[in-house]
């Protein structure tokens, strides 16, 4: 059986290795950090799964809004602005492919080929691990102010609906009843069937605990470049040496473009910041990760404390957080409960994450131009995790068989 080198430790890169083990494949997982840290988007972010998380971040409508979200200090959305002619290429070609319908419907219906059997491929995994408490049956509920805003988004639902999602309907009345302490002025909410939600850290720091309890080899080093003799793969070089392979796959996230380029695929790849604060100490008693439709964050129950996600930040793969961001989230979760700004002893912890973005809001999935034994496999912006599982077994049948063809839906070479 051929020997596969799996590039980047996060969900995508843990699960791929996971997939390949079972399979049968040797397999050297290589990231300078360790699987489950910080450094990776898939440590802190919502750990929502669901078969209805297909929009594209480009909606249409979206490039209407750009301007009014980035005078807001409050908005969903930072540009930093010396980037902008950087940044331009990528961000029209983002709100293009978002801008009609006929363009997005295709996007939902490709991405539900990758979350549609989300959770239970999660919730098979966890099992067979061992930790099936990974996985929380928690629902996920959209919460709005009233009807009429739900009612206003009606091309996001009607696409969930033709995708085969479902939800449930919550009057005033039904909502208080379900979740009790549901913030102040919401009026209406939307609970989504078989939503789930998991600790993203845990889950990706356990799978590889399996992986490497059972074989796979972990090399904690920067992959730099891949080393051929023939036309065959024979090694990928890292900072700390080379590690022999037969085969490999790039799960970098957000890191990825830059290893795609060096097997001649030149993938426009950008970070789509995002970023966490923890509350500590006494929070909602909340049964239902949220999602508060008109401020755009996520707020959750989590073991530390309350946990709030969300944002959107352009500020570039390697810039620092923008302590700002934190702050617009604080005031935002602390103005819906109150009670998470009482109290002077609360420690507020922060995160900020990289979602590896692709223009037209789907991952790239495939072979390189260079050569058939390297395969890309980054790119899943907002639903890595939801996708990381459907992703790995594509990953492994494209290992497997020379001639599995590839959906051209996710394949890299749609940007040459
Ligand atoms: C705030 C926020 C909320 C989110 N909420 C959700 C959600 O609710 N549900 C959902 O499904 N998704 C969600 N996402 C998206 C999800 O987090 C990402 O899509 C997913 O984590 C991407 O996983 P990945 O493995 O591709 O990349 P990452 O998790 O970023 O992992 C990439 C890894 O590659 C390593 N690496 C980089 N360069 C190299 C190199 N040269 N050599 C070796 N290793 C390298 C890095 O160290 C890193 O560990 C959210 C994201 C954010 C930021």
């Amino acid at each position: 059986m051929p020997h596969v080198a799996v590039i980047g430790a996060g969900v995508i890169g843990v699960m791929s290795a996971y997939s390949l083990l079972h399979s049968g494949y040797t397999v050297t997982l290589i990231d300078p950090a360790e699987p489950g840290s910080a450094r990776a988007s898939s440590f802190g972010n919502g750990g929502w799964l669901s078969s209805s998380l297909v929009l594209p971040g480009a909606m249409p409508g979206l490039w209407k809004q750009v301007p009014k979200f980035l005078l807001d200090p409050k908005g969903p959305l930072t540009i930093d602005k010396w980037r902008l002619p950087k940044l331009a290429p990528w961000l029209l070609r983002f709100l293009w492919n978002g801008a009609t319908e006929s363009r997005v419907r295709p996007t939902a219906v490709a991405l539900s080929s990758m979350v549609g059997s989300c959770p239970n491929l999660h919730q098979e995994v966890a099992r067979q691990i061992g930790a099936p408490y990974l996985v929380e049956a928690s629902g996920l509920l959209y919460l709005y102010r009233s009807r009429e805003a739900y009612a206003r988004e009606i091309l996001p639902w009607a696409l969930r609906r033709e995708v085969g999602a479902t939800w449930t309907e919550l009057d005033e009345q039904e909502l208080r009843f379900r979740e009790p302490n549901a913030p102040d002025g919401y009026r209406f909410g939307v609970l989504v069937d078989g939503g789930h939600a998991l600790d993203p850290a845990l889950f990706v720091a356990e799978v590889a605990k399996f992986l490497f309890a059972n074989g796979v080899r972990y090399v904690k080093a920067n992959a730099l470049d891949f080393v051929f003799d023939v036309g065959r793969l024979t090694a990928v070089k890292t900072d700390h040496g080379q590690a022999e392979c037969d085969k490999a796959v790039i799960s970098a996230g957000a890191w990825s473009s830059k290893l795609a380029a060096l097997v001649g695929d030149r993938i426009p790849m950008e970070a789509e910041r995002g970023h966490h604060i923890i509350i500590s100490g006494e929070g909602p008693d909340l049964r239902h990760p949220l999602l508060l439709t008109d401020r755009k964050i996520t707020v959750r129950k989590v073991a530390s404390g309350t946990k709030s996600t969300g944002q959107v930040d352009f500020s570039g793969l390697d810039a620092p957080a923008n302590p700002l961001r934190f702050k617009v989230l604080h005031e935002l979760v602390t103005e819906a409960f109150p009670l998470l700004g009482e109290g002077p002893e609360r420690h507020v912890s922060t995160w900020m994450g990289r979602r590896p973005s692709l223009p037209d809001g789907k991952p790239a999935i495939g072979r390189s131009r260079r050569s058939a034994d390297v395969i890309h496999a980054f790119g899943h912006g907002h639903i890595g995790f939801a996708s990381a599982p459907e992703t790995a077994r594509l990953v492994t049948r494209l290992i497997r068989k020379a001639s599995e063809e590839e959906n051209a839906a996710f394949s890299p070479q749609r940007f040459a």
